[in-house]
């Protein structure tokens, strides 16, 4: 069965030291990969995950020191959600309590508790209590007991105007289906996986349009298995939906290709392969500054310029 969903979201942060404190400290990731942006290599990349960074556990980040804060609204990502187990929100709770985090009391959507909270950045995240996410794969060597680590992605909430055009391609080039309706919320999910299954558009009309920057969501990431099964996404969308995407681009731990959706947030479809084993063992994944090989003979020019982080 092809495994759909989604691969990886990448957010915009501001202090590169405060979004490591934030997403190892307090959430208990993995830091999988310390990277530059290979587009603009004095920035960081940051990549957080579960032990190996399974695709649909992967939150990544540029962190721009002195970048303005984005503004939610239409055409972005409105929220992004992870999985822990049942019975975890409590502790989270008392943990979120005990570290200053801002967050909102639990809520329910479609019979699952989500608190909602946000990070540093005020990137608006939540945790959702998930059946079976007990049995899926965490980072545990974190101070969060195993019971209520966070496994990956639940799904992403987009904000748009309408839900159409968005759901004709996640349906017939991205692998999900409409699951559910509740509210101004619909739901689509993607087959094959628990991890990043869930994709909701809350559709609101003429509202005001989101502005990028720090706390927002810069573009998301759907799986494709290899090469092939992204060729193949890629005709679907040229020929049913008359959209191109980029050419492949090489991005070391995955191969990618992006693309406008109607609704106006930047996708991506990102290959499993090869994953992030590729570059440096799984057991020290992330502890030092890893480049691509064009950017090799330029490293102490890009150590020079990053911000100097733990
Ligand atoms: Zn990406």
């Amino acid at each position: 069965m092809d495994r759909n969903g989604i691969h990886h979201v990448t957010a915009i942060a501001s202090s590169a030291v405060r979004n490591l404190d934030f997403y190892t400290r307090v959430l208990g990731l993995r830091l999988v990969k310390k990277t530059v942006n290979f587009d603009d290599p004095g920035t960081y990349h940051f990549y957080y995950g579960d032990e190996t960074g399974s695709p649909g556990s992967i939150l990544t980040f540029f962190p721009w020191e002195h970048a303005a804060p984005g503004r939610s609204g239409v055409g972005q990502a409105e929220e992004t959600a992870f999985r822990v187990p049942q019975g975890a929100i409590g502790y989270w709770t008392h943990r979120f309590l005990a570290k200053g985090v801002a967050h909102e009391a639990p809520e329910k959507r479609f019979g699952e508790t989500v608190l909602p909270f946000k990070d540093p950045d005020g990137m608006p995240l939540a945790l959702v209590a998930a059946t079976g996410a007990e049995g899926e794969p965490a980072w545990l060597e974190s101070d969060v007991p195993v019971e209520h680590a966070i496994r990956g992605f639940h799904g992403v909430t987009l904000m748009l105007k309408d839900v159409g055009p968005t759901a004709a391609i996640l349906a017939n080039v991205l692998g999900f289906a409409e699951a559910g309706r509740e509210g101004s919320r619909v739901r689509f999910k993607a087959g094959g996986t628990g991890l990043g299954g869930v994709l909701d558009i809350r559709a609101v009309g003429a509202f005001l349009p989101g502005r990028m920057g720090a706390g927002a969501v810069h573009h998301i990431a759907f799986r494709a298995a290899d090469d092939a099964a992204q060729a193949l996404m890629v005709r679907k969308l040229a020929e049913n939906h008359g959209l191109r995407t980029t050419e492949q681009l090489d991005r070391n731990y995955f191969r990618s290709v992006y693309f406008r959706e109607p609704g106006g947030v930047l996708f991506e479809i990102a290959t499993d392969i090869p994953g992030f084993a590729v570059d440096e063992p799984a057991a020290i994944l992330g502890q030092t500054l890893k480049l691509p090989s064009f950017l090799e003979p330029r490293r102490k020019e890009i150590e020079a310029v990053l911000p100097k982080v733990a």
